[in-house]
This record gives structure tokens, sequence and C-alpha cells, in this order.
């Protein structure tokens, strides 16, 4: 048994741990710890059957200590200790799930080992009551109980967290048909194998539950939007239709789903679950077989998703992308440095696409991958056709997004087409996100190193905003940080931003890096850039992205540094279609 005794006096220390070695207790295993801090730790990882609580610590008095402890750990019986003068309200806490007190200096050894015995036992015995009123004993999944508990838990760390967590609410369609055709008994076993189909689509760390009769739940944390909760419903749908076997008899049932999502639709733990059975019955409602969002919200989100990626899909077979190209000018020469190619999108259907709204999109459907080749290879063809048509060459920045990075092939592809359009590797710059480099970083510095060997230049996109670890970038082979238009934006109204500015700054110059800034839009934006040394930069300030065709006669005298005007600030209609 693995006692940790919680004593910051050391006489106390000195007597309890005389009590217990005269009593021979050799099966005990004891340690020691001062403070309710370092119990926490300790006890966070497990292992412990009981505590001896001393209730006067350093850091931490009376109910505190047990809260604080019953916090990290439901497991381990708890014996509170308290001097004489307060067992009154040592006597209170044991309502408080503390299986027994100990007055100090009072108890024989033997009484001290028995009460720690006890304890034990009793705790034990509470987690049994407690898993059972928790448990389903059909299908072995945990009841409503159970789920209205670890939703209520799941809820509380969403909200540290601020995460989304998604609550599917399943009754099986038509289920009593089974019971009076079958049986009682073979309805029993569908259940059962309804609930193993069902655990087979959960993933740990979900939660799922028999809430009673032929009704099941499942929440899932970190799901958060309608495409990924429509997705696994689906899944669950698919996975209950395939045919079951009951007792010889061929059984094919289907399931409705409702869906809410917390803290979206509702925050109050009850309610999610009551919305997610409405949602059901909605389901239930259209036919069965189906699932619905508990906000006719969700459910639009769902299907715009739907028809926007069907139209992204239709562009890309319709050559219906253009690229404009948004320069890049070095502040000191005045002289353009390079250029960034941008996606437009101007459907058929809807006019106008912004990119903020279909590229996120085209990565969640995959459409990227293409179009991300796409761009690559109409930006070569059109580096070739200014090189043939004897105009000036700067570097061009591709875009590149993670899912298109981690296709197997993506550099030999990248190698491919500059070969099939002559094009000098230097011209061309990829641009990643630095999420990029956090998600698979042995591959992912394989292929930038390989990239980079090509003779390509690899720049960090909207630096500052992911999960900027710094030590990454010594370990990858960047040449490129572009500083956000968020941080550029903000250079007047935020002096965070300022000093996010010249962070970045400073880093680029220790690690050898080039800085861009994107969004420049106003000359004081431009000043304090070129006073903190970052001395390329884009935005409107230097015009708006153009088409090659606008473009190209603009090229030379780009070259020559005579097209640029610093113009007063911006001010255009089109600033807000983005860049
Ligand atoms: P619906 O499509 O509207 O859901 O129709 P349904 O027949 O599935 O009806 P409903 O979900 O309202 O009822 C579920 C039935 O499941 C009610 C009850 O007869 C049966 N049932 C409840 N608990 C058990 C159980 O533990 N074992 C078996 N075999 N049947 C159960
Ligand atoms: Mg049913």
């Amino acid at each position: 048994m693995k006692l940790l005794l919680v004593e910051d006096n050391a006489d106390d220390v000195a007597f309890l741990g005389a009590s217990l070695r005269r009593q021979q207790a050799s099966d005990i295993e004891l340690v020691h710890c001062r403070s309710l801090k370092e119990a926490r730790e300790l006890l966070g990882g497990g292992g412990f059957d009981v505590v001896l609580l001393d209730l006067h610590l350093p850091d931490a008095r009376g109910m505190e200590c047990v809260d604080g402890i019953q916090a990290v750990n439901q497991r381990a019986a708890v014996v509170a200790l308290s001097g004489q003068d307060d067992e009154a309200f040592a006597v209170s806490i044991l309502n408080k799930g503390v299986q027994d007190y100990l007055v100090k200096w009072e108890g024989q050894g033997r009484t001290i080992l028995r009460s720690i015995r006890y304890a034990v036992e009793r705790k034990r015995a509470e987690l049994h009551l407690n898993y059972l009123a928790q448990f389903d004993p059909l299908t072995e999944l945990g009841n409503r109980q159970y789920f209205q508990d670890q939703l209520r838990r799941a809820t509380a760390r969403a909200r540290r967290e601020g995460n989304r967590v998604a609550l599917f609410f399943l009754d099986i369609d038509q289920f009593k048909m089974v019971n009076d055709t079958l049986g009682h008994q073979a309805g029993d076993q569908l259940l059962q194998e309804v609930a193993q189909r069902l655990g087979s689509q959960v993933r740990a760390g979900d939660v799922m539950a028999r809430l009673g009769g032929d009704e099941f739940a499942i929440l899932m944390e970190g799901v958060g939007t309608p495409v990924d909760a429509g997705t696994i419903a689906q899944q669950l749908l698919d996975v209950i239709e395939a045919p079951f076997t009951i007792d010889g008899h061929q059984v094919k049932v289907t399931t409705s789903i409702g869906i809410t999502f917390y803290p979206s639709d509702n925050n109050d733990t009850v309610r999610l679950l009551k919305n997610a059975d409405i949602a059901m019955y909605q389901a239930k409602d259209s036919g069965r077989n189906n699932f619905k969002f508990f906000t006719e919200r969700m459910h639009t989100e769902l299907v715009e998703y739907h028809e926007l990626q069907r139209d992204i899909a239709e562009a890309l077979r319709k050559q219906g992308f253009r690229l404009v190209f948004q320069p890049k000018v070095n502040l000191k020469t005045r002289k353009l440095q390079g250029l960034e190619a941008l996606l437009r999108w101007d459907c058929p259907k809807r006019g106008p696409v912004s990119p903020a709204r279909f590229i996120p999109v085209a990565e969640a459907s995959g459409h990227i991958v293409p179009l991300g080749y796409w761009v690559l290879n109409s930006v070569c063809e059109t580096i070739k056709a200014w090189e043939q048509a004897g105009l000036p060459l700067v570097p061009v920045s591709v875009n590149v997004s993670t899912r298109q990075f981690q296709q197997a092939d993506f550099q030999r592809r990248v190698a491919g087409t500059l070969e099939q359009f002559e094009v000098a590797p230097e011209l061309i710059e990829l641009e990643m996100t630095e999420g990029l480099l956090m998600e698979d970083t042995d591959a992912a510095h394989r292929t930038l190193t390989g990239l980079k060997d090509l003779g390509l230049r690899i720049a960090i996109d909207d630096f500052g905003t992911g999960h900027s670890c710094l030590s990454y970038l010594r370990r990858f082979p960047i040449d490129v940080l572009k500083i956000d238009r968020s941080f550029v934006n903000e250079v007047g109204a935020s002096e965070d931003s300022r000093i996010i500015i010249d962070a970045i700054i400073s880093l680029a110059r220790s690690l050898r890096l080039e800085t861009v800034a994107e969004g420049v839009e106003t000359n004081a934006q431009l000043d304090f850039l070129m006073e903190r040394g970052c001395f390329i930069a884009q935005g409107f300030l230097f015009g708006m992205p153009m088409a090659a065709p606008q473009l190209e006669p603009l090229l030379n005298e780009l070259m020559e540094g005579t097209a640029l005007m610093r113009v007063p600030d911006f001010a255009d209609p089109l600033r807000a279609s983005g860049s």
C-alpha cells in the first residue's frame, strides 16, 4: 500500500513515521511531502492508495487542502490530520468525501494504522459503487449519469482551453421491430453489437455511453465545426447500416443522430443533451437514417461548405482560377524585389470569392493540393513567358499549404515543374506557414533541405501568428520571415504589435534571415518598419496586386524604382477584398 504523508511539521512527521514503524506495517510504503503543491504533483501521477493530509499546510488551510487533493486524484483515500481545536471541522469534512480523520498526537500507532486501512477499504467500496452507478451492464458502457459527469468535465476543460466539444445523440430507428420480431433477447444482443460498432468509431479521449433503451451518446472534444462533425456522423450512420447477424438472422437497422456543440449552441450541459435529443428527433422526422444539427445555422454552414467545395472542384477543372501578382519592394532602393502570386477566383455563380473564404474549404477538402500545383505551374509558365519577352525577372513567391507540402512527391513535382518550364530555381520562393514546420519535423526537415538544395528560396508566411517555436527556425533551412499583416496593421495602435515586430526583426537578424512586412498600407507603417530595420515590404501602399498583362508594361520601370511612389494613406474600396 502506498501512503502519502502531507505534513510540514517535522515533529508530527517523526511521530507518525515512528508509530507506523512500531506496528511493523511493512506493506506500507511511506512517501512524505511538505506542501499541497508537492502533494498535488505527486498525486497527479497516481499510484497512491491513501493520503494522510495535514489541514494546516504552508500553502493551504482546511477545506482548501482537501479540494486541492481531490482535484488531482479521485482514487486515493484521504485521512485528514487535524489539531484538537478543529475537530468539529474535521467531522464536517467527512461529508466532503474524506474517508476519516485523526486528531494529531492522540492516536496509538494501532489506531492510526486501523484508520488508514479502513479509509482505503471505504474508498474502494465507494469507487466501486460509483462505478456501478455509472455503468450499463448490458453494453458495458457508461450510462446516462456517467455521460453527464463526463460532459461536465469535458465542457469545463473546453472552457479553460478555448476548445469546442461536439455531442452526438443516437437513437436506433424502429428498434421495437427487432424486439417484436426476434424477441427481447435478440434486441439485447443487437444493442451490444451496436455499442461495439460505435466503439470502433471513437478515438481515445472520446466519451461514449448508453443513455438508456436504444439511445447512445458520444462526446468528442476538439470537434468544433459542422464539417468535421458531419463527416463523423456519416461514418456512424454507415457503420450501423451494415447488416448484423443476430442469432443466425441477418438484421438491418439504421440510426438517427442529433448533433450539438459546446459552447456555440449552449453552455449548459443538461441543456446540451436535451438539444442533441431535439436534433435527433428532427433527424427522425426527416426520414430517419440521417443526422441533424441542433441549430439551423450549423446545417446551413455544412450545406454551403459542400456547395463551395463542389464549385472549387469545377473551377479547377474549368480553369476558373487566375493569378495576380503583388510587388515586393525594397524600401531602401524603392526597386522591385520580388512578386507574390495570389489566387483569384471569379466564380460564374457567386461572382468574386475571397481567398479567405475558399482557401480554408479547399484545404479541408484536399482541393488545395491540385490548386497549389496549378499555381506553381502558372507561375513558372508566366516567368518563362516574361523571359522570352525579354522582361526583367524577379523571384516570385508561391504559397504552399501544409497538405501539399506533406505529399510524398512534393519535392519531385516541384523539381519537375521547374524543369518543364526551364525556370531557374532561384526565381521561385515557396511560402509556407509556421504550423507546417511543427507538424512533422523530421519529414519536413528532409523535404525543405531537398528544396533548398535545388536552389529554391523558403519563406515562412504569417510569421508570429502561430505557435512560434523559435528553436525550429534554427533547425530548418529558411531564407525569409514574413511579418504577418495583423502586426503591421496595428503598428499605430498597439504597443504589443510594435514589440512583436521588433522581436521578429531582431530574431531574423540573428539567424541571418530576410524579413518582409506584409500588408503595408500607410506611410506611418512604412516609416516604422524602415526605422526598425525591415527593408522589404508589400501591401496596398505600393499598389494593388495586378494580373500579368497589367504588370508587364510596368516591370521595367518597377525594376528602376521609378514606378513606385509613396502614396498618401490609402483608402481604396477594393481594399476590403483582401490581398
Ligand atoms: P424510433 O425509430 O422512433 O426510435 O422507433 P423505435 O422503435 O426505436 O422506438 P424508441 O426508440 O422510442 O423505443 C426504443 C425501444 O427499445 C423501447 C423498448 O421497447 C426497447 N428497449 C428499451 N430498452 C431495451 C433493452 O434493454 N433491451 C431491449 N431488447 N429492448 C429495449
Ligand atoms: Mg429508437
